[in-house]
């Protein structure tokens, strides 16, 4: 019989939580989205940076308020209020058509409906929506039921995650929700998931950045074991007897 790997759990993480919490005035407001608010807003904010992605989110929805109006609406005018969304022309062209399915398999306009699967059946049915990727299903079902454990994390929230030690050295990005979780308060549901989820993605976006982090106003600072490593200058030169010389460059994570 396989034996099951266990993970302790991290004691940093509610103190993580707590200080990427404060991060984030504006999320109260953010919790009221609806599962379909969310599932249009992770379409569009996939590749893009969180301060860009809500404002992209928004002009859109000013431009069709309703589910209705995006349904209805032609991928030609969806694409003009995606101005610098990746994949405009690709997200506006399924916006209309998810719209459409979702219409269809549960009768009307919603995604109420979620809550009654049980979540690898709801993941299964968001997944196989135009361009709805594992890690926007997981966001949605976040906001679709209270009571699931369901955690996403794409390559920019890794980043932090990574750096904090959060996960195995070298794990690949679709491993990362299931150690995280394993690694959680055995309390933690799907608002502490998204809480955590929205936090990393804003430390990565102001602080943990691929090539120069900005340890030294991160937030997390005291809490990560590489804080140290990135303080330190961006490249030791180690000298050799007769003036031979390299440098030894450091992994950026
Ligand atoms: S302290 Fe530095 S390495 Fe750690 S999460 Fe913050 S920015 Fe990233």
């Amino acid at each position: 019989m396989q034996t099951p790997l266990t993970f302790a759990i991290d004691n940093r993480l509610p103190e993580i939580l707590e200080r990427v919490g404060q991060l984030f005035p504006q999320r109260k407001a953010r919790r009221q989205l609806s599962a379909m608010d969310q599932l249009i807003y992770g379409l569009i904010a996939h590749g893009l940076p969180a301060s860009v992605a809500m404002a992209s989110y928004r002009r859109l929805r000013m431009a069709f308020p309703s589910l209705a109006d995006l349904k209805r609406a032609r991928p030609g005018a969806l694409q003009a209020e995606l101005i610098g969304v990746p994949a405009a022309a690709l997200k506006a062209a399924a916006i209309p058509e998810l719209l459409a399915t979702i219409e269809e398999a549960f009768g009307q306009l919603t995604l109420d409906g979620l809550e009654r699967m049980e979540t690898e059946q709801a993941h299964r049915f968001l997944t196989s929506l135009p361009r709805i990727t594992d890690e926007i299903a997981a966001s949605v079902l976040s906001f679709a039921g209270q009571e699931r454990t369901v955690l996403s994390v794409d390559k920019d929230a890794a980043r932090p995650l990574r750096r904090l030690g959060l996960c195995e050295p070298g794990a690949p990005l679709s491993a990362l929700p299931r150690q995280l979780i394993e690694r959680s308060p055995v309390e933690w549901r799907s608002e502490e998931f998204a809480g955590l989820s929205q936090g990393m993605l804003r430390v990565a976006d102001r602080f943990c950045h691929q090539a120069k982090p900005d340890c030294a106003n991160c937030p997390l600072r005291s809490l990560c074991p590489s804080a140290e490593e990135y303080a330190q200058p961006s490249a030791t030169v180690v000298s050799f007897p007769f003036g031979k010389a390299t440098q030894r460059a450091r992994t950026s994570g």
